[in-house]
């Protein structure tokens, strides 16, 4: 038999997620117990949306947790490039085989004519996708727009009727009607691939054997097949694990849970614990003990006893896990090295003096001026949100829409969180020192503290976030009628254009 070779293909588009941890712990599980291979691959043919930084922090995330790769962009390995848009030759190659042999087609439609299609087809209840226009056109014609440089993409060509049928590890037969399978573009009008293209000729050349993934790639499956059935290759087996859930049973999201690997870290949980944790995420191991090692569940891993019921993610049973390893894996001296690890990080240390140097007279002042960027959530009650001119309904407006616009931020930057509050403040009409009041409370536990602009920004999107999170609980929290309101009100200071200051 084939050496069994698994990967994990993040996108590197956000923070590193961490169900992109969950499932590449259970790659790296099952391949390491087969004595096989475990890849890292970065699927960053979204130009628009990839980032350099994004894939340093997953790396960095993923061997945070002890996940470490055999072939990856930062090791090498022979079945390199493992940048996707490092491998655009490649592509290029597999697509003109699939032209040549008709299984694929150049389409010229306008992004115009297909919206047109899209709102007759909503309008007509019909399933949105392609109606299959430009396969009419003959060799002539598309040899001719091809040759007049006319911007095309190509579609791969899907059966109209049937079904595909195809066995998932975990599930049994999956029966999808092709009817429902879009005709996929494979190739972007800038000859840059789409996901379900690059995945398919990597996961083949890169010698994978087993694909698993979350549950969300389950109807693209079919997409997938038919492409390593037109290129003749052998298909990989698949295996869909269950998506993450918030404790409502809802698909785990930022908006509710913090989902961000390096809020983890920030926030002080050990790194086994958490990688601990995704390995109880639907499995157990057979004598059912909840702490065990990332050796431990290789060693009595079984993908057949994986279970589909949803796993729930839940930061108090995450604590508990914590505090368990803090208490039973560290001596005094692991815990003063792990301690010292955490709080006195060279980067978050270097940002955090120049803010205090000038305020302090003795290194004894230090902490009681910056214990807030050395803590979690802050120990801040509605009482501290008393103030003059702000109502409590008017503090939670500001720390909601400063978390909203936070969020939105397309860079974590000093600058850029210090816009957003001067925008909110004049955008409220409430002068700048009273919009930082309920902010100064959230971040920094203190109606006076050092600027709070540059904690959030030392804090990092994921803490500040909790935090201000924390702080519109403590107020009572947000109701959904409140939502609504407060989402309007997004919307217009979304559109708000600052007066230019004189
Ligand atoms: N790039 C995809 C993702 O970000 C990979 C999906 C797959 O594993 O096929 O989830």
């Amino acid at each position: 038999m084939a050496k069994v070779r698994t990967r994990i293909a993040p996108s590197p588009t956000g923070d590193p997620h961490v169900g992109t941890a969950y499932i590449a712990l259970f790659n790296r599980c099952f391949a390491r117990q087969h004595e096989g291979e475990f890849i890292l691959r970065i699927e960053d043919t979204d130009q628009t949306r990839s980032t350099a930084r994004s894939e340093q922090d997953i790396l960095k995330a993923l061997r945070w947790l002890g996940l470490d790769w055999h072939e990856g962009p930062d090791v090498g390995g022979p079945h390199g490039p493992y940048r996707q848009s490092q491998r655009s030759d490649i592509y290029r190659a597999h697509i003109e085989v699939l032209l040549e042999n008709g299984q694929a087609f150049c389409c010229f439609c306008t992004a115009e004519r297909l919206d047109a299609l899209r709102v007759s087809q909503t309008e007509n209840r019909q399933t949105p996708g392609y109606d299959g226009h430009c396969l009419l056109l003959s060799e002539q014609e598309v040899q001719k727009k091809r040759a007049e440089k006319q911007p095309y993409v190509v579609r791969m060509k899907v059966p109209e009727e049937g079904d595909c049928v195809f066995t998932d590890r975990l599930r049994g037969e999956i029966r999808i009607a092709w009817e429902q399978i879009d005709m996929q573009v494979l190739m972007k009008s800038d000859h840059l691939p789409t996901y379900h293209f690059a995945n398919v000729v990597d996961d083949h050349l890169m010698e994978i054997t087993h694909v698993i993934r979350g549950e969300e790639w389950i109807n693209s499956t079919p997409k997938h097949l038919l492409l390593y059935q037109h290129f003749g290759w052998q298909p990989p087996q698949f295996c869909h694990m269950p998506l993450l859930r918030n404790p409502d049973k809802s698909k785990l999201s930022k908006r509710k849970n913090p989902t961000s690997i390096s809020y983890y870290k920030d926030m002080g949980y050990l790194p086994e614990a958490l990688i601990n944790y995704l390995g109880m995420m639907g499995w157990t191991m057979p004598d059912g003990r909840e702490k065990f090692s990332i050796e431990e569940m290789q060693s009595a891993f079984d993908i057949d006893r994986v279970s589909l019921g949803g796993p729930v993610f839940d930061v108090e049973k995450l604590d508990w896990l914590n505090g368990k390893y803090i208490r039973e894996n560290l001596d005094v001296e692991d815990f003063v090295a792990a301690f010292s690890q955490w709080a006195f990080d060279p980067v978050r240390i270097s940002r955090i003096i120049p803010l205090l140097k000038d305020r302090v007279e003795r290194l004894s002042d230090v902490i009681p001026l910056a214990g807030f960027f050395l803590s979690g959530l802050l120990p801040v009650s509605d009482a501290d949100f008393k103030h003059k001119q702000l109502t409590s309904d008017d503090c939670k407006k500001i720390l909601q829409l400063t978390v909203w616009q936070l969020e939105q931020l397309p860079e974590w930057s000093r600058e850029g969180v210090e816009q957003l509050c001067q925008t909110l403040s004049q955008f409220l009409d409430i002068r700048i020192r009273e919009t930082l009041f309920p902010l100064f409370i959230a971040i920094t536990g203190k109606a006076v503290s050092t600027s709070v602009i540059d904690a959030m920004f030392i804090l990092g999107l994921d803490v500040s976030r909790a935090r201000l999170r924390h702080a519109i609980d403590i107020l009572g929290g947000v109701s959904k009628k409140e939502a609504k309101d407060l989402e309007r009100v997004l919307r217009e200071l979304e559109n708000y254009v600052r007066p230019v200051q004189a």
